[in-house]
């Protein structure tokens, strides 16, 4: 077992300073004074330990324990036994030699159990004791010697005792604390590794939420691309307006997300608005927004000529989103030739419903309405074109059949009159003859010119049946009715001059009246008794009006 000596030179220069010490005091006190005794083995003995422990130091391997304690207690029972030699003056000198030994002892070797201390007390203060009990019995006498030693021993064994269990509560305390530390450590460790695995968790969110927002905009993106797509395909072939108005309408409704989509088309002509609207709350919900639009409150965003969009709408903000809740809107205008002639208009109930992406999305299908809208208005066109006279540009033969078989139908059913009127240039192959057929030409226009106005007023429908032959049907017109305005028609052309050069020229027409039921008896009839009329106007003069009659 080795043992690590600690204060070992301190007490080296001790012994030295007192062997120093003694010595003087030998030499002066028993030397001189009394001189008869022989006072230098206590000098040498300090001088022993003194070498002694210097050898300890020296040599290292000597510091196994045993070995210390050896001779350590030989120390001791010299230092005891000079104590209770018959020398007074060394008794005293030999227990200061007898407690620097145990102090020395005590401070170098470092103790760690209770029973060990106790161990070393004993051995510290067995020599004491037993040579101070010795030399009581032989002396018969307790010296006040004797009585130091026996306190000195107990002191001893009190400070070690009580140094012992100290340093054991120390140890315990020390223990703890260690405990403690480690416990705040690892808590520390712990909180840090709390505080990563949080910022962890909160980047996951993050992600996680941008991830969730990437698959949304996907979704609508997709959700946009097939609109687009199932329009485009419809578009096409959708030529009428009101049919592509609900179309547009229902597809944005049903997978954009709003709630409200509504399409106003301005109609130049007529000057007022197409419009459709549809939402997902009840009808009457759009009742203030139709009546805001017709009383012209959006007027200000045909002007605006680009998208318009507010994601924070407040209640009545706008003067067409009054009494209805909406959070979100955007407005896009429909533009043909830098001219606005329609809105495509979305709204949201919460705010922040309408992305800036979904701008372009609008804009699309904006410029798609805006082809099948002139798709449809050119099919129109051609349509009407099919069913007018290339010329006079009133209806043609094939839709004045059309229209009038429709309505002979109806006229036996609803009981009401159907009159006919039937009307021809007179000597219009002269008129042609003498001033060519441009002026001829010219001459038709005038007069279909004249019977349209005529007709326009009086909800009839013209149109050129031959030639130079025209044809005006009367829907609920009664003979008088329309003999009425036939003879308005009438003077109206037999009145007008037109020029030819330097010329003016007059024009006639002989006409033939009939009407169902009042003189025909079935609106097939119709046409026939027309021209018979007429013909009785030509072969009584020209230039009359000849009512039909059941004599003709
Ligand atoms: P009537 O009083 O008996 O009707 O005599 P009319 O000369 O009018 O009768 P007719 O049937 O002999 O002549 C009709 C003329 O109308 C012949 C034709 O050249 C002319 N005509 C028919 N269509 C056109 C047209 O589109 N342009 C011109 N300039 N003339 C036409
Ligand atoms: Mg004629
Ligand atoms: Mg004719």
């Amino acid at each position: 077992m080795q043992l690590e000596l600690i204060n070992k030179k301190k007490f080296i220069y001790i012994y030295s300073i007192l062997s120093i010490i003694i010595f003087i005091y030998n030499f002066i006190v028993n030397d001189y004074l009394t001189n008869n005794e022989f006072p230098g083995y206590i000098t040498i003995t300090f001088i022993c330990i003194y070498l002694l422990n210097i050898l300890f130091i020296k040599l290292k391997h000597l510091n196994n324990i045993y070995f210390f304690y050896s001779v350590k207690l030989l120390q001791l029972i010299i230092a005891s036994l000079i104590i209770f030699g018959d020398l007074i003056t060394t008794s005293y000198t030999a227990l200061i030699m007898y407690i620097l030994i145990v102090i020395e002892v005590i401070s170098t070797v470092k103790v760690e159990t209770k029973s060990l201390i106790n161990k070393i007390y004993i051995l510290l203060t067995i020599p004491l004791v037993i040579t101070s009990i010795i030399s009581c019995m032989e002396k018969r006498t307790f010296s006040p010697l004797f009585f130091t030693v026996q306190i000195i021993v107990v002191i001893i064994g009190i400070y070690i005792i009580y140094n012992s269990s100290t340093n054991a509560l120390k140890n315990q305390i020390e223990v703890q604390k260690k405990l403690w530390l480690e416990v705040k450590n690892k808590n520390k460790d712990l909180l840090a590794s709390k505080k990563q695995t949080q910022l962890v968790h909160n980047q996951l969110v993050k992600q996680k939420n941008e991830l969730e927002e990437a698959n949304e905009t996907l979704n609508k993106v997709t959700a946009e691309m097939y609109i687009q797509n199932e329009l485009l395909s419809y578009i096409s072939s959708v030529l009428d307006i009101e049919e592509l108005m609900e179309l547009v309408t229902d597809s944005i409704l049903g997978a954009i997300g709003v709630d409200t989509c509504s399409i106003v088309i301005y109609d130049t002509i007529n000057n007022t608005y197409h419009y459709k609207v549809k939402s997902t709350y009840e009808t009457d919900y759009l009742l203030p927004f139709i009546e805001a639009m017709k009383e012209g409150k959006l007027d200000e965003y045909f002007i605006l000529g680009e998208p318009y969009i507010d994601n924070q709408v407040t209640k009545g903000k706008y003067k067409f989103t009054y009494e209805r809740a909406v959070g979100s809107l955007v407005i896009i205008p429909i533009i043909k030739d830098n001219n606005t002639y329609g809105l495509l208009i979305a709204e949201h109930k919460s705010s922040n419903m309408i992305s800036e992406n979904s701008i372009r999305f609008f804009q699309n299908i904006a410029s798609q309405i805006n082809i099948a809208i002139n798709n449809a208005n050119l099919y129109r066109k051609m349509e009407e074109m099919a069913n007018r006279d290339a010329l006079t540009y009133v209806y043609n033969r094939n839709y004045l059949r059309k229209v009038f078989n429709d309505l002979a139908e109806k006229v036996q059913t609803n009981n009401k009159s159907l009159s006919l009127a039937l009307f021809d240039i007179d000597k219009f192959k002269k008129v042609n003859d003498t001033y060519g057929h441009l002026f001829g030409d010219q001459v038709l226009k005038i007069i279909s010119n004249i019977s349209e106005k005529y007709v326009n007023l009086n909800d009839g429908i013209l149109g050129r049946y031959g030639g130079e032959e025209f044809l005006i049907i009367f829907p609920d017109k009664t003979l008088d009715e329309a003999y009425q305005i036939m003879k308005e028609i009438h003077s109206c052309i037999k009145n007008t001059k037109i020029p030819y050069n330097d010329k003016l020229i007059d024009i006639n027409v002989s006409i033939g009246l009939t009407s169902y039921p009042e003189i025909c008896k079935s609106p097939a009839d119709l046409v026939k008794r027309a021209d018979k009329a007429m013909y009785v106007s030509k072969d009584t003069g020209r230039g009359r009006i000849t009512i039909d009659n059941i004599d003709l």
